[in-house]
């Protein structure tokens, strides 16, 4: 037959297990929070279980006082997580009243029910707090199953203790004290334990989603500019190809290359060619369309994906971002650093590769650094012909 102290020993060994495995994780925000909620579980399960069947009053209310703990402290793991201030004051608060009540009912006015019902209530409260704050800060862009498992598990606990606060509340049942044998209350603490551990796999699996997440980004996100690698903008570029060439629809790529680059890398020094770097590619993610994509290609040389363009259509997109990036110098310490880039642009043709594509803006951009630099020059179309004008940067003065 199940007894309380028996549950308690299955929760201190996966509570411990769930410590171990928070263990292994590193460097995810609301870490430390999560882990001192598991311990906050053992020791007030250890607490428990060696007082046996009879605990005393003592016992009851320190293990009382730590379990009400957990998901306050667990709710600001998650709040971290999700970037939000983690601590609230209410919550605080609440907690302080909570436990000057459980030691009233437990010393001054002894009465099992009330602290039950307050036990209860508070803790499912912030259970349900957790549920919701997991189920709404879900990232959209995420497998959504690790964030729902975590809310449905977070929601059942906290509904199982709101029952049993409103259940003793009304009178429903009553106990002598907090580890009495019967069947409801054994299923009560059953729950409430074993939605600890179910919680902490919940809190591993968003941990590793959120691992993926970095990874996933390393993999597909250039680190010192945010543009694409160059992997991940070839292969969007298939798709939209693949998909400009389904439905007929104009598609423009334009391959951009920052000019005398090793010039600011050689005069100020190779963190200022960084900044430049990211300067530029701020200035360009700012400044190209929802849809369009922009990568980086290698070094200093990057590429923009114009959906549903023209070639002349780009080059007049292209050569904006090239006038503002050249008015907009990179302030350094004790001066700025001017900065400008060349282009070329092409615009794809039915049935064309994107090796192709990509060759023929390649070749109009090397036109452009012939030329002079600071300009854009629109590719030699696939069929011999040209499109666009060849635009100019405007005279030094
Ligand atoms: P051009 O106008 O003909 O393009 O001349 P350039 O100096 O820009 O071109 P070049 O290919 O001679 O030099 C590119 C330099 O960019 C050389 C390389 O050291 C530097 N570079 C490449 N990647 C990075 C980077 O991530 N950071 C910094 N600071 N420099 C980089
Ligand atoms: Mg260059
Ligand atoms: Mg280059």
């Amino acid at each position: 037959m199940f007894s309380p102290v028996g549950l308690y020993i299955v929760g201190i060994m996966s509570t411990a297990v769930s410590v171990l495995i928070l263990s292994s994780l590193s460097g995810i925000p609301g870490l430390y929070r999560w882990f001192g909620a598991n311990i906050l579980a053992v020791s007030a399960l250890v607490v428990l279980t060696l007082c046996g069947a009879s605990p005393t009053p003592m016992a009851i209310l320190i293990s009382s006082a730590l379990l009400a703990a957990i998901p306050i402290v667990a709710l600001q793991g998650f709040r971290k997580f999700f970037a939000l201030r983690p601590s609230q004051p209410h919550a605080v608060v609440a907690y302080v009243i909570l436990v000057i009540g459980l030691v009233y009912w437990t010393y001054v006015s002894p009465n099992p029910d009330a602290r039950i019902i307050s036990m209860a209530a508070f803790v499912g409260y912030f259970r349900l707090c957790i549920g919701w704050t997991v189920y709404i800060m879900r990232p959209p862009h995420r497998p959504r199953y690790s964030y729902q498992f975590l809310a449905f598990v977070a929601v059942l606990g906290g509904l199982v203790y709101i029952a049993r606060a409103i259940v003793t509340g009304l009178g429903w049942e009553q106990h002598a004290h907090v580890l009495d044998l019967t069947p409801m209350n054994v299923a009560y603490i059953g729950i409430g334990i074993l939605t600890l551990p179910c919680l902490s796999i919940g809190v591993v699996m968003l941990a590793y989603d959120r691992m993926a997440e970095r990874m996933e980004r390393l993999a597909t996100v250039d680190d010192l500019t945010g543009a694409l690698v160059r992997r991940e903008f070839m292969a969007r570029a298939e798709l939209l190809l693949a998909h400009a060439n389904r439905t007929r629809l104009r598609l423009a790529v334009a391959i951009l290359d920052i000019d005398h680059f090793k010039a600011i890398n050689d005069g100020h020094g190779h963190a200022v060619g960084d900044s430049a770097l990211f300067h530029f590619a701020s200035i360009m993610s700012k400044g190209i369309r929802r849809g369009d994509i922009f990568g980086r290609l290698g070094g200093e040389e990057f590429a923009v994906l114009l959906p549903e363009t023209s070639g002349a259509d780009a080059v007049a997109i292209v050569d904006r971002l090239r006038l503002q990036i050249a008015t907009a110098a990179l302030a350094i310490p004790g001066g700025e650093v001017e900065c400008t880039f060349s282009a070329g642009v092409s615009e794809y043709e039915t049935g064309e590769s994107l090796k192709n594509l990509m060759a023929r803006s390649d070749a109009a951009l090397y036109s452009a650094k012939a030329m002079g630099r600071n300009r854009v020059v629109a590719a030699v179309s696939a069929r011999a012909q040209t499109f666009g004008a060849v635009t100019e940067a405007p005279k030094p003065n």
